[in-house]
């Protein structure tokens, strides 16, 4: 104990309500050690004081026969004012009727006149004021004060119990949040906010009250409820948008649902709200949707795409990434002919092992990251081309893709440029391959970009050709130097004469713009045999090759220089 007499903390407050000055004195006596006492002498005083103070009192003790105001009707106030209805209060009377019907009115104990020994007056004060603290420390952790749903810990614990008493229930788990809830905020004040987040808990509360269900708030702006499944939120969020939109003069307060039904019970609770929660923020913003559910391959596929984004730097600094090399051969000659190679980027990842490039090209190619994959093939390549030369003294061009964005920065011709420069390369030596997609977009645009980069010696393969964005009379406007047809040509080709006839067709267009078809996925001789007849200059394709890592191509190098040595 120190000298505030109550250890090491602030000594409470306590009010003694008495008409009788001899009462007061007594009790301020007994009571002055431990507390800070303040004194009424009726009720009515009382009462001016309860609700004066800034400090709050810790406990009431009171009289009953007093003039002005009695101590029953003082008590009566206390119960049913909201700034009192929590403080405790003692009676202290002569009379057993009197206690009865004190107790009754909300009083929480009695002390007898003539007053008991001071330590009993003492202990029953200190236990009425702990009894109280503790209840209203329980209530605030419970319960959240402002919408008075559940905290996040006790929601979790009713969800448990939930679990275990009605196992056999389906469960789902729902995530509200109310969109720009912190604009709402600023225009129209603290206030205003509270009571739509009041009304918010107070509706949904209502709406799911038919069923097994729990709701917390454990955040915000944002509300979760575990409640019994249903097949369909339409209509819960049809009344809950039009409520809202009726209680305040706020125009449009915007509300998103996710949802996860039927939840996995062998997850954590808190797994079950992130995936809520998940498919609520996916929607954020999102004028169209407003209700998503969480759908389990969607939302790995996400996680799978959002770790992909995040180690593309590590993956570039760890040589995780790597180009392959996939052979392009003339077949127009007595035996097929190495001629050049298409840089293929693949992915060594740590965690998910070989990934291939569609798991992520277009996923970098909606994001933008793709310039940076290109510009490391680029680069890559270009080192390849040189080790090549120095290595076995001839030249394979390599063709890289070239994505939209490279197209329209600025930067790069220079960037091509000083890559052939680093490596004292000719410009002949990196092809470029852009998609057929790509023309269609801009056509006007890519022709003056694909001009300049021609100027400077680039060869430009229109890549997928075919594939269905171009029209003929486009071709012959813009300028390009090697056609690819698309794959599906090839696939196709003998299935019907129809199919047989486009690729036919594929090869005299090019022929009319006088320049070469590389076919690609080509896998079988016979397609090699037909394609030679019908004249096409090359062929790509796992008939000859799959993309394969430098070290390996190095061996259709050397088989071909062997022919070179053994035909001369
Ligand atoms: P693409 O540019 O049309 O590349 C040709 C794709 O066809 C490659 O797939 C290649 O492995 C595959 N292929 C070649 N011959 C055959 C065959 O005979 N049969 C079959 N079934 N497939 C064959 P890959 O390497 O998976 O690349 C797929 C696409 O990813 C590429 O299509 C390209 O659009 C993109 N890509 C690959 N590497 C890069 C790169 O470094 N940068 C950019 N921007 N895109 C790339
Ligand atoms: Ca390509
Ligand atoms: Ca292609």
């Amino acid at each position: 104990m120190n000298e505030f007499g109550y250890s090491g903390i602030l000594k409470r407050r306590v009010l003694v309500v008495d008409d009788e000055e001899i009462n007061r004195d007594m009790l301020g006596n007994i009571l002055k050690d431990q507390y800070e006492v303040d004194f009424a002498e009726n009720g009515k005083q009382a009462h001016e004081m309860l609700h004066a103070r800034m400090t709050r009192y810790s406990l009431v003790l009171l009289d009953l026969l007093m003039p002005e105001m009695d101590g029953f009707e003082l008590l009566g106030l206390i119960r049913t004012e909201e700034v009192t209805s929590n403080i405790p209060v003692i009676v202290m009377t002569s009379e057993k009727p009197a206690e009865v019907r004190s107790i009754k009115q909300g009083a929480d104990d009695f002390i007898t006149k003539p007053y008991d020994m001071p330590e009993v007056i003492l202990a029953r004060c200190e236990r009425i004021i702990q009894l109280y603290e503790d209840k209203s420390i329980i209530r605030s952790a419970e319960k959240d004060e402002l919408t008075d749903l559940y905290t996040r810990e006790f929601f979790h614990e009713y969800i448990r119990q939930i679990d275990r008493n009605c196992s056999d229930l389906s469960m789902d788990a729902i995530v509200l949040n109310i969109e720009h809830f912190h604009m709402l905020n600023e225009m129209f004040g603290r206030q205003m906010g509270d009571n739509v987040l009041r009304k918010v808990a107070g509706m949904l509360s209502d709406m799911l009250a038919d069923g097994v269900g729990i709701g917390c708030r454990p955040d915000s702006d944002y509300f979760y409820y575990y409640i019994e499944h249903r097949d369909s939120y339409d209509e819960v969020f049809a009344t809950l948008s039009k409520e809202l939109s009726g209680i305040s003069k706020i125009p449009g307060v915007r509300i998103r649902l996710g949802v996860y039904q039927n939840v996995d019970k062998d997850i954590s609770i808190e797994d079950r709200f992130d995936h809520a929660k998940y498919a609520c923020d996916r929607i954020r913003g999102d004028y169209n949707r407003q209700i998503f559910f969480y759908n389990r391959e969607e939302n790995e596929k996400d996680l799978y795409h959002e770790q992909l984004i995040n180690d593309i730097d590590a993956a570039i600094a760890n040589k995780d990434l790597v180009v392959f090399y996939q052979p392009k051969y003339g077949i127009q000659c007595d035996e097929p002919e190495l001629r050049s190679a298409e840089a293929l980027i693949r992915w060594r990842h740590p965690k998910y092992g070989m990934i291939s490039p569609g798991d992520f090209i277009p996923l970098f190619e909606s994001n933008g990251l793709i310039q940076k994959l290109d510009h490391f093939v680029w680069e890559e390549a270009a080192l390849q081309i040189r080790k090549w030369k120095d290595e076995f003294g001839c030249t394979i061009p390599v063709s890289v893709n070239v994505s939209r964005v490279d197209i329209y920065d600025s930067e790069l011709e220079n960037r091509l440029l000083k890559i052939l420069k680093d490596n004292s390369l000719d410009a002949k030596d990196l092809m470029l391959e852009i998609t057929e997609s790509a023309y269609a977009d801009d056509a006007r645009g890519l022709t003056a970009v694909v001009e300049s980069l021609q100027g400077r010696g680039f060869k430009i393969e229109m890549d997928d050709f075919g594939s269905g964005y171009s029209s003929l009379n486009m071709l012959t406007e813009i300028p390009i130097d090697v056609l690819k047809m698309d794959m599906k040509f090839i696939r196709n080709m003998n299935k019907d004469a129809k199919s047989h006839k486009l690729v036919e067709l594929v090869i005299e267009i090019a022929d009319y713009l006088g320049v070469p078809v590389v076919a690609e996925g080509v896998e079988d001789k016979n397609q090699v045999d037909q394609l030679k007849d019908m004249g096409c200059e090359l062929i790509q394709g796992y008939y000859f090759s799959k993309p394969v890592p430098p070290e390996e191509f190095d061996k259709f190098i050397r088989a071909e220089i062997e022919k070179g040595k053994n035909t001369k």
